[in-house]
Formats: C-alpha cells, structure tokens, sequence
C-alpha cells in the first residue's frame, strides 16, 4: 500500500498513529538541526518534520537533498504541533518522519504550484499537468465534476438514457464550419466532426428512445472570440411527445436543480421575456438581469425638435445609469471615447445630468428645454442623481452599442455580483436571419427547428417576420442553453431548406437521411443543449471557461502542451492521396 492516509486528512485525533503518507514537495525548509518538508496530494498538504535528536544523519541528509515537486513517500508518527497554523486543516499535526523514499525526482518547475503563481498564461498551459497540481485550477476540475454529476443524476432520475452518437459523420450545420477528416477508406471522402448531435438526436426520437442526453464533445471551426474554444462541451437532451411547455418545465428544473445542489441557491420561476422584448429592452437577446437600467425608446419625445442627429436616427434610445450625475465632466468624456471605440462603434453620445434639485444639463441644451428632459427620465426611468446616456442611429447597432455600455457601466458599478443568480427564458426567435455577406437568409437556431403553428405561409411573403419555437435559457447575461420544438414532417423540412436555399438535389444529398426518416412516424419532438463549459464557469462565479477546461486550446486554437495541429508525414499523406497546396 503506497499510502495509509492522504496528505489532507490528518488531525490531532491521529496522534501517535503511525501513518504512510505519499505526495509531492511543496516546500523544504532546513534549519540546520531541524527540517520542514510540507508534501501535498490531491487533498492537502502535511508538514513533515525531521529532528537532529529523533531522526539519523542519514534521513536528515536525506531530506536536505529534496527538491520541489520531488515524489515522496514517508513512514512517520503523527504528533501535535509546537506552533500550529490556522490556515490550513491539518495545520494541528505534524508527521515526524522514520522513513523516506524518494518515488521520483523532478527538475526545477518553470513556475511555482501555489495559488498565486508566478506563471504567465502560456507557461501554465505549455505545463498544464504542473497548473493542475494547483489548488484553483484543481477545484475547477473538481467542480465540473461535481456539476456533470449532479446532470446526469437529475436527467438519470428523470427518465432520460444517456446514448452516445457517433464523431466521424457528415455535416450538421449549427452555423459554423466543420472540422473534417480525411477517410482513407473512401479516397476524396471526408467525415465532418459534428458541430453538435442534432440530427442523430432528433433520429434517436424516430427511433422511440424518448428522454434522450448525452454530455458530449461538439466541434467548431470558428474564429474564436476571447472565450471560445474549437472543442467543447454541450449537455445534449431531446425529447419525444412534448410541447414547448414541457421542455421549459423540464430544464428550468435541471437548473434549478443545479443551482440548488451546487451553489445553495433557491431561484422562484424563471421569468420569460420575448426575444422582440429582450432586443427592445436590453438590445440583447441575452440580457443580464440582475440589475436594471433598461433601454428607454426616445424617438417620440426627442426627435423633431431641430436636433438633426436624432432626427435623421432610425432609433434613439437612452439608459439610466444610477449614481451618474457624480460622474466628473472628464469621467464622462472617457465614457463617450469608451463607446467611440471601434469594438463599440458608437458615433456620439448624449447626456443628461438629472441634478439633485430635480433640474436636468444636457450636451443637447441648445435643442431641449427642462420639459424636453424630464421627458426623457421618465421613458428612461432616470430618478435625481442619476446620468442618461443617450445614442441613436440604425436600430440593430444603437441597440448593441447601448447594450455594451449598459454591460460596462454594470461591471463598473458593481452590479454584477456573481453569487447572485438570475435566469430567464428567451422565446420566440426569428426563424430566419438575413445575412449580408453570404446574401441568402440563414436560420436562427438551425434548420431543423420549427415555425410558430401558422406561419409557415408567412415564409413566402415575410420571411423575417416569421417567429420559431426556439428558447434560450439566460443566466447573468450568458446563452447557457438552446433549443427549440423541431419539425417532425417531410414536406414542412423540404419547405425550410428551399427557403435556406438548398435545392432538391442539394437537401436530397445533406438530409435525405433525415427526411426519409421523417416517413417512417417521427413522433413530435423538441429538445435544447447546454454549453456545459460556460454553465460551470458562472456557476463557479467565474467568466472563462479556459479556467474550467483540464486541456483548453489557445486563441489560435492551439494546444501549446502537445503542440497541435502539426504536420503530417509525406507517408500520412499518400496513404489518405492528399496533396497540400500550401499558400506559404
Ligand atoms: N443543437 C443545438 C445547438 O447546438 C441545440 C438544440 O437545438 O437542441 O445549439
């Protein structure tokens, strides 16, 4: 046995017991006639002690020459400490060792394994299995493991099978593009690594496994934004003979399930706003709801009035920032470059002081008289001491510039406290989106995904009017979760390609399978998934999921640590008739 106890349990109850204990080093620390040694585990750490009276030359020796990160093994008494230290759980004992075995040695660490290390993000991910020895990123991983098992018992308890659906297929197109790997079998042939198990799950319906999830790795070949990854992880669920309703019910238990079991919270029933309400609300269609300062519309009470930038605005829209009239002249200034810059790409923007004495100041004052603004506070909810910061333009980019700033100056007030919990639902998207760049309309959600009863004929005559019967749940201002009520009939799936242009042939050859599917009684069907990444990150009060994550890939989609991707072998390569035709 290579241990009797771990390094994170011992106590003065253990006094006298002769234990064997196994770990690495933490620390040495030689007084010349006495030596410290804390070794650690999984669990903990223990201090060690060897003593010039009690211990031979030879281990005292022994224990000089240990390094960090040694592997260790000890055999020793437990005893009470002479200064104990409060901070950690064993900090009452001590091990005084009789026996020393070094298991391994170690070369000197590129950086230090404590929780305030001196390691850069790219040394702890080139030594990711050194940052894991360290307690932050240790209880990460610990605490996804704790929130992946608390899923899979709630999903378990509730009838649903957990079926795992296969990584080598063809195309699902959740909107990004495919990872693809080349079939040495089938010359010129590449399987698609799924973007997520959407049709195999809505198959596994057809196939009358109703409550199905999977906890399951996707793949996405996208530009990743700060907090993305190529690899990731979704919680999967889909299930047959339900209605919208019943899967609301039955992941908004889940999550409170979640929240109740891993962070002590009891949350009342979500609220549910419309995605129209959301955008016109917060200009976002994944609003952070723990605090207020909702969007107010300002065209009725702002515009005609000989101020031509909001005249000639499709939308001027304003928020109430509570507190602001402290705001110094320069502090404000900073807020105007702040929504200038390019990543929020405001042109301007106006604002009014709401005075104490109930009197308004405004950068417009040449345009608006005190009646103009009291107007404006009372669309905008703006009370004595606060500032309302005002922009307009195009709709869609007012709306998400405002939403930005209305994001910033939460985090900077301190509004965004992330022990507290506040989810909602999103309903009712867009079935369609236009899409500029690529001049075709694109779905929403995805193409499986089912209109409102009775719009379907609307597709012809207003596309982008059409709603689906697709949900996101929101939590603290992030998308954890989507998903909708799918088609389940041939003839709406072929109208809904045609409508995403794909012709006959081309939906034939990527979804036969499915729509020959849809033949054979495909019961009415729905389901969403989670990303389980991120859920564990705000559960866990943090924002990066890279923190979460035991081998997360870079911004440039890079694992530092095996250095992937790589070359291939010219051999590699005739094997699968390749041939790089590479630009530089
Ligand atoms: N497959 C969808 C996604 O990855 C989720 C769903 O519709 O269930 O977003």
């Amino acid at each position: 046995m290579y241990r009797s106890h771990n390094c994170g349990e011992l106590r003065t109850t253990h006094n006298n017991t002769e234990v064997t204990l196994a770990g690495w080093v933490q620390g040495v620390r030689d007084k010349g006639f006495m030596v410290y040694v804390d070794v650690r585990d999984r669990y903990g750490i223990t201090q060690l002690y060897f003593d010039e009276d009690q211990t031979s030359k030879d281990l005292m020796e022994q224990a000089q020459r240990l390094g960090r990160e040694f592997v260790i093994q000890v055999k020793g008494k437990v005893q009470e400490r002479a200064s104990k230290n409060p901070n950690i759980p064993t900090g009452d004992i001590e091990v005084l060792v009789s026996e020393l075995t070094v298991l391994n040695s170690s070369i000197v660490p590129p950086f230090t394994i404590e929780d305030q290390t001196d390691g850069g993000d790219d040394l702890r991910m080139k030594y990711r299995y050194l940052d894991i020895r360290r307690n932050p990123v240790k209880g990460n991983l610990i605490f996804r493991h704790k929130v992946a098992q608390a899923v899979r018992n709630y999903l378990s308890n509730n009838g649903f099978i957990e079926v795992e659906t296969p990584y080598l297929i063809k195309s699902t197109p959740e909107g990004a593009r495919d990872f693809v790997v080349p079939s040495r079998m089938n010359e010129g042939q590449f399987y698609a690594l799924p973007q997520s198990p959407q049709t195999f799950k809505q198959l596994l319906m057809v196939g009358g496994m109703d409550k199905y999830f999977q906890i399951v790795k996707c793949f996405r070949d996208e530009d990743l934004r700060a907090d993305r990854q190529p690899e990731f992880t979704q919680i999967d669920c889909e299930m047959a003979f339900v209605e919208q309703e019943d899967i609301l019910n039955t992941f908004e238990g889940l999550t409170r399930h979640l929240l109740k079991e891993i962070n002590g919270v009891d949350v009342e029933k979500f609220p549910r706003l419309l995605y129209d309400d959301a955008m016109r609300l917060y200009g976002n269609d994944k609003p952070d709801i723990r605090f207020g300062m909702e969007f107010g519309e300002l065209n009725a009470v702002a515009q005609h009035k000989d101020f031509n930038v909001f005249n000639s605005a499709e939308l001027v829209v304003g928020i109430a920032v509570p507190g602001g009239n402290s705001y110094t002249r320069k502090d404000i200034d900073k807020l105007i470059d702040w929504v200038k810059r390019p990543q929020v790409g405001a042109l301007g923007m106006v604002y009014c002081r709401c005075n104490d004495d109930g009197s308004y100041k405004s950068s417009v004052d040449k345009f608006y008289n005190q009646d103009d603004l009291a107007k404006w506070a009372e669309v905008t909810g703006a009370k004595a001491g606060d500032l309302i910061c005002v922009l307009s333009g195009e709709t869609s980019k007012v709306r998400a510039q405002l939403s930005a700033l209305r994001m910033e100056l939460a985090e900077r007030l301190g509004l965004r406290n992330p022990d507290e919990f506040a989810p909602l639902w999103v309903m009712d998207f867009p079935l369609l989106e236009w899409d500029e760049e690529t001049e075709r309309y694109h779905a929403m959600h995805h193409p499986f995904t089912s209109p409102k009863p009775g719009q379907l004929e609307l597709l012809d005559t207003k596309p982008c009017e059409v709603k689906a019967n697709a949900y996101d749940l929101v939590l603290n201002g992030n998308e954890i979760g989507g998903g909708s009520i799918r088609i389940h009939d041939k003839a709406t799936q072929a109208i809904m390609l045609k409508h995403l242009g794909f012709s006959d042939e081309e939906a034939r050859a990527q979804f036969g399978f499915l729509m020959d599917a849809f033949e054979y009684g495909a019961p009415p069907h729905g389901g969403i998934a989670f990303g389980l990444d991120r859920l564990v990150a705000i559960l866990g009060g943090q924002e990066t999921i890279r923190d979460f994550i035991a081998f997360p890939k870079n911004n440039s989609g890079r694992d530092v640590m095996i250095d992937a991707p790589a070359p291939i072998d010219k051999e590699q390569l005739e094997e699968l008739n390749l041939k790089l035709n590479l630009k530089s």
